[in-house]
């Protein structure tokens, strides 16, 4: 009945194979944070700095032309996974952060009007929340909250009553790095666009765990970073519509985004995805990235988020079990991450005694506030699934945690 050969899958990932804290199996459990990275796609880096290192896109040699194909590469591999239209609806960025960021100063500038409003939600991650404080602050704007109830739902009533003339932004995420919630992203289109205002979603949970389309889901912005599915870090793609990127003004300026540049008269900007792509970007990280995806896609991913579903649960089960455990978040269907507080237990405590024992876990606000403040918490413990994990590792995490519990309590 296990059609993904977990055991096959985790030895394609040399880290894995690490021991921790003397001779304890690492058990990576903090897969949200960021993923590991197979050796196709460490092949990958080195294959470039071995053999076809240069800049892109200028060069008249072999080498510029094969990275340049490559990276080129890389946005088709993006295009194809999130089922976008055009490929020059594809911008590469940092990550998801300097995806949004990008969003803000060049839509949101030249856009927004002092008055307007912005709906976020109360689940989004500080990078979909920053972002929109800052250019609300240079542009006269307000921030609306779309409110979350206690299982960690977004409240869709009250979503749908916060529209006034002057919403013209909504920024949500797919899916919570701190609860795991998966947002109904096509109901949150469908009304945002009825009140005629645009939407922009971080995927940056969605992308390791679900089958992403743009198109089907309607959104004008889609943003989603490499290092959360099996990339390396510092790149991500932001897709973006092609009639709002083109009518979007640059955001950075430098080489590679201009047509001419005059000092004596009129600069004029790249189309589309180049307008937004200022200065030499991380080539080489680009390239993986795309090798990553590709990786990835050669699983099912149905079945790959089924399989991590049943460790979210076995995890889930088990850590109700212990004396004073609250799970945090649980939204039907939710997916990737299990956030929970134990009475009297500090979860920084938690996440450095369990370590010990080899079991990297996150804790803290996860980047996440505002969610935890609505839950009257400072932090939580979080485990996160990817992939490569195993119904042993829950259980070596299930153990670890207590006798962490026990040591703490005394
Ligand atoms: N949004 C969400 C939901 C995230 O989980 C993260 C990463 N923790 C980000 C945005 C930011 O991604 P990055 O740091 O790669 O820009």
């Amino acid at each position: 009945e296990l059609l993904l050969n977990v055991d096959v899958i985790r030895a394609e990932f040399p880290i894995l194979a690490r021991r921790v804290h003397g001779d304890r199996p690492l058990v990576y459990l903090d897969n949200a944070a960021t993923s590991q990275t197979p050796q196709a796609v460490i092949d990958v880096l080195d294959d470039y700095f071995h053999r076809y290192n240069a800049n892109i896109h200028r060069g008249l040699h072999c080498l510029a032309d094969e990275a340049t194909a490559a990276f080129e590469g890389s946005r088709e591999t993006v295009r194809g996974f999130l089922n976008a239209a055009d490929k020059r609806e594809i911008v590469f960025t940092r990550g998801t952060t300097e995806a949004i960021n990008l969003v803000a100063q060049s839509y949101g500038r030249a856009f927004l009007q002092p008055g307007d409003e912005i709906l976020v939600s109360m689940m989004e991650h500080h990078s979909n929340i920053v972002p929109w404080q800052l250019l609300a602050a240079e542009r006269g704007l307000s921030i609306k909250t779309i409110p979350v109830d206690t299982r960690g739902v977004l409240d869709l009533a009250a979503y749908a009553a916060l529209f006034t003339p002057r919403t013209k932004l909504v920024a949500v995420t797919h899916v919570s790095n701190a609860l795991g919630t998966v947002n109904p992203v096509d109901e949150l289109v469908r009304v945002a666009h009825a009140h005629g205002a645009r939407i922009l979603v971080d995927g940056a949970q969605a992308a390791p765990h679900q089958a992403i389309d743009v198109q089907a889901l309607g959104v004008d912005f889609y943003a989603f970073s490499s290092h959360k599915v099996y990339g390396p870090t510092g790149v991500g793609a932001l897709y973006g519509r092609l009639e709002l990127l083109e009518a979007m003004p640059p955001w950075q300026g430098g080489g590679e985004m201009i047509k001419l540049v005059r000092l004596d008269g009129e600069t004029t900007f790249a189309e589309p995805p180049h307008k937004f792509e200022a200065g030499t970007p991380a080539i080489a990280e680009v390239i993986a990235f795309g090798a990553a995806l590709r990786w990835f896609t050669r699983f099912p991913v149905d079945l790959v988020d089924e399989w991590e579903r049943r460790l979210l649960l076995a995890a889930t089960e088990g850590v109700k079990r212990i004396e004073g455990a609250r799970v945090i978040g649980e939204a039907p269907g939710k997916a990737g991450v299990l956030s929970f507080v134990i009475d009297g237990v500090h979860a920084q405590d938690i996440g450095l005694l369990i370590d010990q024992f080899g079991v990297a876990i996150r804790t803290g606000h996860h980047c996440a506030q505002p969610l935890l403040h609505s839950f009257g918490l400072d932090a939580t413990c979080r485990a996160s699934f990817a992939i490569y994990n195993t119904l042993g590792e829950v259980e070596t995490f299930l153990d670890a945690l207590e006798r962490v519990v026990k040591m703490v309590r005394g």
